[in-house]
């Protein structure tokens, strides 16, 4: 049994097929296995080094294939490029027939996979089995030097974001120039450059984020939050805003005021500083922290609202000078004391009147949570 290109074409369609066939020709096949001679499964590396588990039924007719139930863990679902490449693969060994460890790496994909002695291929096994660290394209000892780094961040949506960036800190603190986002992280697999602390802060952010891409996280509360915190900016490894941003450091609760400021196109935002004047960054966590990109300080900050209140004032976009009147009507209408936008021209800070409706306690003081 052979799967012809033409059969999975008719069956899988545009542009699924063009996509997965440029797909298995750069190698994003990991894994092929034919489990049987109706099921293959088989993972293919997609875009931000996330494996995709791809499966496989196929419908026979005779000698041929007119049809595949197939479903893939990628956001569409199934008869998706990933699909495609899989089926492309496994044509490729040129036989569907049962051969139950046939299995093959990308560069190895076009050898008859019967010619793998069963050493070589329990061999194989460990580079491609799902879980498997990934494969180093880098040689090994610029990949040695590679470290987990994490980003506290907002993203756009204005929610907090912990992005873990995989690079190369030199001895003199900069950073090497092949930082990037790493993405391939979850419950169960961490990379081969993280360390044992790593394997845990990113085993407890894939179950903070929900299923899909970009992940939509939902952190902890309480004490599990700030030990989480805790743990990411004891690594030494957490930056701030950005992978170039100043090394964070666990600080003291700072009082953090909000205001509505100006900006010179006439949008207001909304601006947090300390007592002594100091703009601060408010990531919007379940419990507010503030983060100061200069000194690089992080902790949680106590802005005398409740929680939800500050947290969020401190997503809100930005409001238009001819929409604030009614924004600040609306924000009237609710019933609590929370600075609203302004409808004067010029904005200057102004004080805040604290939420006397909830009581704001913070890990930061002795209180207990
Ligand atoms: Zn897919």
């Amino acid at each position: 049994m052979r799967i012809a290109r033409k059969d999975i074409r008719r069956a899988i369609g545009e542009p699924s097929f063009s996509r997965g066939d440029d797909y298995f020709i750069r190698g994003k096949v990991c894994a092929v296995k034919i489990e049987s001679p109706e099921y293959i499964s088989g993972e293919v590396s997609g875009s931000g080094g996330r494996r995709y588990r791809v499966d496989v039924r196929l419908l026979l007719s005779g000698s041929r294939v007119p049809g595949f139930v197939n479903r893939c863990t990628c956001p569409v679902g199934a008869n998706c490029k990933h699909v495609v490449a899989v089926l492309l693969a496994a044509g490729e060994t040129g036989t569907t027939g049962p051969a139950p460890m046939a299995e093959v790496t990308p560069r190895a994909r076009a050898r008859p996979v019967d010619s793998i002695p069963g050493m070589v291929r329990v061999w194989l096994d460990q580079w491609t089995l799902p879980g498997a660290d990934p494969l180093p394209k880098e040689n090994p000892t610029k990949l040695s030097r590679d470290q987990l780094l994490y980003v506290f961040r907002r993203n756009q949506q204005g929610r907090a974001e912990i992005v873990p960036f995989r690079g190369y800190v030199k001895k003199d603190g900069s950073l090497g120039a092949n930082a990037q986002e790493y993405r391939g992280y979850s419950v169960t697999h961490s990379p081969a450059f993280a360390t044992a602390e790593d394997a845990t802060i990113l085993a407890r952010l894939g179950y903070f984020s929900a299923g899909g891409w970009p992940p939509r996280f939902t952190w902890p509360q309480g004490n599990a939050l700030q030990t989480f915190l805790q743990d990411i900016v004891a690594t030494g490894r957490a930056r701030v805003n950005d992978i170039r941003g100043a090394p964070l450091t666990w600080a003291p609760s700072r009082r953090v005021s909000l205001a509505w400021e100006t900006k010179e196109t006439g949008d207001q935002v909304i601006v947090a500083r300390d007592p002594d004047g100091v703009t601060v960054d408010l990531l919007p966590f379940p419990e507010p922290v503030y983060t100061d990109a200069a000194t690089g300080e992080i902790g949680f900050a106590e802005t005398g609202l409740s929680s939800q209140v500050a947290v969020r004032l401190a997503t809100a976009p930005p409001i238009p000078a001819d929409a604030a009147q009614e924004v600040a009507d609306m924000m009237t209408g609710l019933g609590i004391d929370i600075p609203r936008p302004k409808s004067v021209e010029i904005e200057e800070r102004t004080g805040l009147l604290p939420d006397t409706t909830t009581e704001a306690v913070w890990p930061g003081s002795q209180a207990t949570i």
